[in-house]
């Protein structure tokens, strides 16, 4: 049969409409989707133990010959089917358990009958336990064989584990990724290792492919592993190089001069002096907005510490010269709180602003006002969403971009805002560090400011763990002195309508149980800007004594009367996350307190909560987390807006991301169109359907 990459997964050997729609829920839709499924990990079955070697409990893979089977009803739910097995040494029990309904009379150990027969031989992988004083393997899998020298066809050998969901079993799948590998990898585009001037130490794509799922051994599959990595990671760089490109290929034309005229009367008019670190950063931006060359910095501070002020520095010294400047942060709600912040430090000032956010442009008169005012230079200062990097967004002359809390954005995103083209400077703000290593390799030449303090009189926070109950007590005590208090539920994905309705729900509970007594309000992502922005008002005026929110307040709220911050379910949130959460109190001059509730069992939670007790460092935090939890939330975010990676490992492979970025820049130079046909395979792969947009990024194909 003929197939494409393309089909749906349905035509795969094995798979039908029914298991098609199974599969959709690990986003497997097409053949591509399938050989793409790579195995969670392998199970070691290269080894046979002797049985009489077998003593610990433990995972064996055991060979023998069957003596006899039969089944046994241990209770009216359970049966066991058990076949006894020697191999010479000594004799296993190799035991089956099922639960059964007595009401039944279906033979649900039809097949092993079937199957262990005695005087046939079996493979069996399983876990071995001494039972009513019996030795026996709780069998996991297995494999007949008529003769003793007969090869199995899934032992002696490593076996790939596939994540898996309801409906398909490891057996399933091990069926469609073998039909699905040997009908179509040979189809899989190989972008350079046919190419001789990179021809690499790795394996041509289409042997990675088959290595990735049936590997001969461990080595060959992390080459293999590496080898699609490396042609993964050579798409993102290819693109990442074109959207740079774009905007660095051109001189700066944007120049600067300090005039004063804006910065003057905003300094005077703060309220506060700015900190040592703050000085530091500004005058190093300004020096790279002065100077000859393209801006390109990424400015660090713990929650806290005043990035917004420095980045509004930034911004008044474009707009002094004559320039548009764009902020970018990565919530409707921290925008609108930008945009406020904004309004109350430029009162005064001849400035013009505008909110660039999906909802504000959603009526057309509004939207068409907006987007003239900014294409005809009439607005200075934008202050948006993802809203703001989108193709009908059209500036005059915009010559600084900044992009706040700049790790919940990813490179693809940066990459489109790059390729505006007519942006040069480019301020990226964060509070959770990036290795600086993988920040070049991902980011291109950056610069990096840190603000190392905090500002002044700030009293750290204090953090405890503990129970629900207690958490209100506390609450209660802080809010009969005056004070505000934030309870958090997390919300994984604010789409989910589930659990949106039981956090509602528990606050509502709440406000008609614990705070009965008290002003109580809810907030969640899914309440349209406005309500959303008329409840933080009037939080900040003191009309309520709890805000009871979703996550939808981790960034950027600036609420300094509220003085304790309850985080429900706290184990589910990564430590960076719960660092974020915790910076919405302390903000003002008095004492505040995070207090963070978990009912999860597992020592490893109560631990990395622990690290949050014990440091309000938000640089450290990030360390620990990282060493605790692996890359995961964190390259989550990074990859945002970038198809999933298979193989490629962004903290694990920095190597390879360095090596093909070489490779793309060296590709770009000498063919910038992609058109000689050495580069056409790369071509056909940004191309094809899942790189389709980013490829309209940047106009390749
Ligand atoms: P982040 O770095 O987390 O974005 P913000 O810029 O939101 O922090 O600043 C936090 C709070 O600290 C704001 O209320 C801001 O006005 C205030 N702030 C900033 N710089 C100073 C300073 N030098 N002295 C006192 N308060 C400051
Ligand atoms: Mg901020």
């Amino acid at each position: 049969m003929c197939m494409n990459l393309s089909d749906d997964v349905k035509f795969i050997k094995g798979v039908g409409p029914k298991r098609a729609a199974a599969l959709a829920k690990l986003n497997i839709r097409t053949v591509e989707d399938l050989i793409t499924f790579f195995p969670r990990t392998y199970q070691d079955r290269t080894k046979v133990t002797k049985i009489s070697d077998i003593v610990f409990n433990n995972q064996y893979c055991i060979f023998g010959k069957i003596k006899n089977a039969y089944s046994n009803n241990v209770s009216k739910n359970i049966s066991l089917f058990i076949a006894d097995i020697s191999d010479g040494s000594r004799d296993i029990s190799a035991v089956f358990y099922r639960k059964t309904s007595p009401y039944s009379k279906y033979d649900i150990f039809a097949s092993m009958r079937q199957n262990f027969q005695p005087g046939k031989y079996v493979y069996i992988y399983g876990t071995f336990e001494y039972k009513f004083a019996r030795r026996q393997i709780t069998v996991e899998d297995y494999e007949i064989v008529e003769n003793a020298t007969d090869i199995p066809k899934t032992f002696n050998k490593l076996v790939p584990v596939y994540d898996l969901t309801s409906g398909i079993s490891q057996k399933n799948m091990l069926t469609y990724t073998t039909a699905a590998v040997d009908t179509a990898a040979h189809l899989y585009p190989d972008a350079i290792s046919d190419n001789p001037k990179y021809k690499t130490r790795l394996m041509p794509i289409v042997r990675a492919i088959k290595q990735l799922h049936f590997p001969s051994s461990l080595e060959e599959a992390e080459l293999a592993r590496k080898s699609f990595a490396l042609q993964e990671f050579l798409l993102m760089q290819i693109i990442l190089t074109k959207a740079r490109q774009k905007n660095t290929v051109k001189q700066k034309t944007n120049s600067y001069k300090v005039t004063r005229e804006f910065l003057t009367p905003f300094k005077n008019k703060l309220k506060f002096e700015f900190t040592k670190g703050q000085k530091k950063a500004i005058n190093e931006i300004f020096s790279d907005m002065t100077g000859p060359k393209g801006m390109n910095r990424m400015l660090m501070g713990d929650v806290g510490s005043g990035k917004t002020v420095v980045a509004l520095s930034a911004i008044l010294l474009a707009i002094e010269n004559g320039y548009q400047a764009a902020i970018v942060a990565p919530t409707e709600i921290l925008a609108e709180q930008h945009y406020l912040t904004f309004k109350n430090m430029l009162e005064g000032l001849n400035i013009k602003m505008e909110l660039v956010t999906s909802s504000c442009l959603r009526t057309k008169k509004k939207r068409d006002e907006i987007l003239n005012d900014i294409e005809t230079g009439k607005t200075n200062i934008i202050v948006g969403t993802h809203s703001v990097m989108e193709e009908r967004v059209k500036f005059k002359n915009l010559s600084l971009a900044v992009i706040d809390e700049q790790h919940r954005f990813g490179v693809m995103q940066k990459a489109a805002l790059l390729a505006k083209g007519s942006v040069i400077d480019i301020l990226m703000m964060t509070a959770t560090p990036i290795p600086r290593g993988l920040a070049m390799t991902m980011y291109g030449e950056i610069s990096i400011s840190v603000i190392k303090e905090l500002p002044p009189n700030r009293i750290p926070i204090k953090t405890f763990c503990f129970s629900e109950q207690q958490a209100y007590t506390e609450a209660l005590e802080e809010i009969s002195k005056g004070n505000q208090v934030f309870i958090v539920y997390p919300l994984i994905d604010e789409s989910d309508k589930t659990e949106l309705k039981s956090a509602v729900k528990e606050a509502e509970t709440l406000a008609a149980t614990v705070f009965k007594n008290n002003r109580i309000a809810l907030l969640h992502g899914k309440m349209s800007p406005k309500e959303k922005n008329d409840i933080m008002q009037r939080f900040k005026n003191k009309e309520f004594d709890v805000l009871a929110a979703t996550t939808v307040i981790e960034v950027g709220i600036d609420i300094p009367n509220a003085t304790m911050i309850i985080i429900q379910h706290a184990d589910r949130y990564g430590l960076a996350t719960l660092h974020q959460l915790r910076g919405r109190v302390g903000r003002g001059s008095k004492q505040s307190y995070c207090i963070l509730v978990s009912n999860a069992k597992g020592q490893n939670s109560a631990q990395r909560l622990a690290i949050m007790t014990r440091t309000n460092d938000g640089f450290k935090i990030a360390e620990e987390d990282l060493k605790m939890r692996g890359p995961g939330e964190f390259t989550g975010t990074m990859q945002h807006g970038f198809p999933e990676f298979k193989a490629g490992d962004i903290v694990k492979d920095v190597e390879i991301i360095e090596y093909t970025k070489n490779i793309a820049q060296d590709i770009i130079k000498n063919d910038p169109t992609l058109s000689l046909p050495e580069n056409s395979k790369i071509k056909q792969l940004i191309s094809s359907n899942k790189y389709c947009e980013l490829s309209k990024i940047i106009q390749v194909g």
